[in-house]
């Protein structure tokens, strides 16, 4: 049976994890924004982080990485989607086209993405204002300025 809620701690430990894959892309070089996407019973079936600037592909955000590992599947409709930043009109496309129900926001103060798109197709956003997300955004605005300019296509 689907359930519609968002368990709080399932919550928690996937965003846990997209911290994990947000640090591994600042290791890595790139934008600190990670994502997982996780089945009813908690289990991460998926990891992804932005790639933008290791692949040089533009559309390489977080959500969609994740979305790409997770590979040809049919189960979407009970999956939920763990973001450590506000999904971005695309990877709330995304989200909205694969029919995923659930979405685990880790904060959108230094970005506010196009969640009413969630609200207006009845997709369930939790927004959880994790301090951890918003300093990993605020270190790579503060070290990396020009990085985040391109990527907001200032
Ligand atoms: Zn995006």
């Amino acid at each position: 049976m689907m359930f519609m809620h968002i368990d709080p701690d399932h919550a928690r430990l996937g965003l846990d994890a997209a911290i994990e894959q947000a640090e591994k892309g600042w290791r890595e070089g790139g934008i600190p924004i990670g994502s997982v996407l996780m089945n009813e019973a908690g289990i991460i079936v998926a990891r992804g982080h932005n790639q933008r600037v290791q692949s040089g592909d533009p559309t390489a955000h977080a959500e969609v990485d994740c979305i790409r590992n997770a590979g040809r599947r049919r189960d979407w409709k009970r999956l939920t989607l763990v973001s450590t930043l506000s999904p971005c009109p695309m990877c709330t496309g995304t989200t909205v086209l694969h029919k995923i129900p659930r979405v685990v926001i880790g904060e959108h103060r230094t970005y506010m993405g196009a969640e009413h798109w969630f609200k207006e197709t009845g997709v369930i956003a939790l927004v959880l204002d994790d301090p951890r997300c918003v300093a990993l955004m605020e270190r790579m605005i503060r070290e990396k300025p020009d990085l985040w300019a391109e990527d907001i296509g200032d």
